[in-house]
């Protein structure tokens, strides 16, 4: 290819596809291909370094290098030319090697003898695989062509590792995506699971990167883009009336079906020598290269789109994608990037695990795996990427962890664990029934959180004595259009009929923060967690409030109904809420429903500000319930969402504790009733302590009340008061060290 014609290109893609269809083992393969790139090129060295690890490239094969130094020859990521281009994702073209800014000198490989590198990196869709390499005598830099043309073998080499193309005897290179590979992501669900990967959006696979005759795979490709047109056109017919932004991502999406740019370097890839896929997916590989480095969020998110539209329209070339056919597994654990709630719902609990690359602890997907709970890992870099529909997989919500492909005693001590968690489960069957009494004699009311009809069944199973948290919110977050009053109506009073008379505590909706409802405007907002959300807006827009208000009370139905109105800040705010719910009864009342039996209205303790609250708003509200998620972010001031704080102030800090203490004495005087509903009621040691600082009530995931209730009913709660006051004396910092040496000798 020292010309660097088209032509010259398409007949070295042609012989690598003819190396492809020998049936080499995998290190004659890449022997000859390194073989045929150099001759093609007319220099002195071609050589192919891989991945051994993240971390790690080897030579794998090379014409021109001493033989010697093949598998032998290992840089670091960064390290040398070879490692600056697999760290970079950027060619680097120079004539002369040795000066050029981080040549390593590689003695065992003899390359002194060369001037020019010429150095690509070989990956797909943003994932390293290594570097292809040519180097010669002659002090030159190689041209544009010849860059573009090494750009296409590359992108082959990556779809043939991909297929697996360089595994075999004597290749040192395992199989990618057959490794057994751990990621480790944080909590979103804690759980068990075993079973096999289910791709939300399955990744195409191209078989035929090469293609020979040109014509026909630009009309492929035509006929593809033509079908994308069409289908993005009727996407934005049908989104005329819709939301403003949707539109605009329609736009850009449209704008980018129609680009000339794109096409035309697809075009070139095609006249090259590549499949109309192939073509699609370098230039995709491209855009999301480009993407890592771009920090303007407005630009990323073009090339976002970008990417979903080449997703599109590589399903459209193969077929594949949700159109598989393949059948979900009978023990699926669900891998995606993000998936929203509404689709996992969808799912609903035929899913043993989730695994998200992305995700978050808070997000929707996260709430929804929660109130189906269905183990789920967040976090998971690369998952996406490594996992194949039907991979056997291990997900470990408790730590976060997940086992890809694991080797068989992984597997054997994982499944010791799953077993030792099931015998707990039934242990905790058998005492169900049974009220939750310390041994001193102290009743715990404990109670679940709720939000979804999901749920409803978890009441009679768990042992709950009712509904402590029932966030309504739930159900708006999961539609895409606001419900209707006649919809809530049904509903609430599906929950209560559920319940069968234990109290239910409906919390008005709590949205904003990182609850944004898909068909609301969004509000820009610099903090949203100390923003506009929760009561503060359904007091200032109270439309909403009201309408949800009236389903309540005519859900009920002359039952007893129990409202919570979540993050109170000041009394006053209580003050309004309630004001609204007489408005409403009144309002009932001359339209002839039935008003409840008894009606309770309380607040939810979230900001540290409440427990300071003048006595007579103690004296007023029928309950308190401290949402702990909430008050111990503000309490802390550490981002519940943000990794890096949210696991860094201990519940049992001996601060945290004295809080508790304080707003359990406020609640005391004006016997006020007080519950705890954050995740930590859910934790029997943290659930425990809290016990003893004298809450009565406990709200939690149903999975969690066995476990405590079995800690509770062996726990004497004034020995441990007077470990907990024995550690705020001595001044430490956390209790916990105490607190887990006393159980672990006493309960
Ligand atoms: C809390 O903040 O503790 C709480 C129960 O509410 P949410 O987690 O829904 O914010
Ligand atoms: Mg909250």
């Amino acid at each position: 290819m020292v010309d660097g014609t088209e032509s010259e290109s398409r007949k070295l893609l042609g012989r690598l596809r003819e190396a492809m269809a020998t049936d080499e083992a995998g290190q004659a393969r890449l022997d000859r291909i390194t073989h045929l790139i150099a001759h093609s090129m007319g220099t002195e060295v071609c050589s192919i370094y891989l991945f051994r690890d993240s971390e790690t490239l080897e030579l794998c094969a090379t014409e021109g290098l001493k033989q010697e130094s093949v598998h032998q020859t290992r840089l670091r990521l960064g390290e040398g030319l070879v490692g600056r281009v697999a760290k970079s994702g950027k060619v680097v073209n120079t004539p002369d090697a040795p000066s050029a800014k981080g040549f390593r000198y590689m003695p065992e490989t003899g390359e002194e003898r060369f001037s020019s590198f010429l150095g690509i990196p070989i990956q797909r869709l943003g994932e390293k695989l290594g570097v292809l390499v040519v180097q010669s005598r002659i002090a030159r830099e190689f041209s544009a062509d010849e860059i573009y043309a090494l750009e296409v073998v590359a992108m082959v080499l990556a779809e043939m590792a991909e297929l697996g193309a360089f595994v075999g005897e004597g290749a040192a290179l395992s199989p990618l995506h057959q490794k057994s590979a751990t990621f480790r992501g944080g909590t979103g669900q804690e759980g068990a699971a075993e079973g096999h990967v289910w791709l939300h959006e399955p990744r195409v696979v191209i078989t035929n990167p090469i293609a020979d005759d040109p014509h026909r795979e630009l009309e492929r490709l035509n006929e593809a883009i033509d079908e994308l047109r069409v289908g993005v056109d009727r996407m934005l017919e049908m989104s005329q009336q819709g939301d403003k932004e949707q539109l605009q991502v329609l736009e850009a999406y449209r704008m980018f079906a129609n680009s000339k740019g794109w096409m035309r370097r697809m075009e070139e890839d095609i006249a090259r020598g590549l499949s109309a896929e192939a073509a699609v997916e370098k230039e995709q590989s491209q855009a999301r290269a480009r993407m890592e480095q771009v920090q303007d969020a407005y630009l990323r998110e073009r090339l976002a789109d970008l990417d979903d539209l080449s997703n599109r329209l590589l399903r459209i070339l193969t077929g594949q994608g949700k159109q598989t056919g393949a059948e979900l597994p009978a023990d699926p654990i669900l891998i995606a990037r993000n998936i929203g709630p509404g689709d996992l719902l969808e799912y609903g609990r035929s899913l043993k695990g989730i695994v998200l690359e992305e995700g978050s602890v808070g997000s929707h997907a996260a709430i929804v795996a929660r109130a189906l709970a269905i183990p789920l890992v967040v976090h998971a870099e690369r998952i996406t990427t490594e996992a194949l529909n039907g991979d056997h997989i291990l997900v470990d919500g408790d730590q976060g962890v997940v086992h890809l492909r694991p080797e068989d005693s992984v597997a054997s001590a994982f499944r010791d664990k799953m077993a030792m968690q099931a015998d707990a489960q039934a242990r905790y069957i058998s005492i169900r029934d049974k009220p939750a009494v310390t041994l001193d004699g102290h009743r715990i009311s404990l109670v679940m959180n709720a939000g979804l009809m999901a749920d409803l069944p978890s009441l009679e199973g768990s042992g709950a004595e009712g509904v402590g948290l029932f966030r309504t919110e739930l159900q708006f977050l999961v539609r895409n259009k606001m419900p209707k009053r006649s919809e809530l109506v049904a509903l609430y009073a599906r929950v209560l009929d559920a319940a069968q008379g234990k109290r239910v505590v409906f919390r008005t909706l709590d949205i904003g923060s990182d609850k944004v409802l898909p068909y609301m405007k969004p509000t820009d907002e610099p903090n949203p967690a100390l923003g506009w959300r929760a009561i503060r807006v359904g007091l200032d827009k109270p439309g909403v409030m009201r309408m949800q208000l009236q389903a309540l009370i005519r859900a009920a139905n002359g039952r007893p109904l129990t409202i919570m109105f979540p993050f109170v800040a000041q009394a006053e705010e209580y003050r309004q809420a309630r004001a609204e719910v007489n408005k409403t009864i009144e309002r009932e009342k001359i339209l002839g429903h039935p008003l409840p039996e008894k009606l309770e209205i309380g607040a939810m303790l979230e900001t540290p500000s409440l427990a300071f609250a003048p006595q007579k708003f103690f004296d007023e509200v029928d309950f308190l319930s401290i949402g702990g998620n909430d008050l111990k972010q503000f309490f802390f001031a550490a981002d519940r969402e943000n990794e890096r704080v949210r696991r860094r102030y201990d519940t049992l800090n001996c601060s945290f504790l004295s809080f508790i203490e304080r707003i359990v004495e406020r609640c005391d005087q004006s016997g006020t009733q007080l519950s705890f509903c954050g995740e930590d009621a859910g934790r029997p040691v943290e659930a425990a302590c809290f016990a003893a600082m004298g809450i009565r009530i406990l709200s939690m995931r149903p999975a969690s009340i066995g476990p405590v209730k079995s800690l509770l009913l062996r726990t004497d709660l004034g020995e441990l008061r007077k470990i907990i006051t024995d550690g705020r004396h001595r001044g430490v910092q956390t209790v916990r060290p105490a607190v887990m040496e006393w159980f672990g000798s006493h309960a």
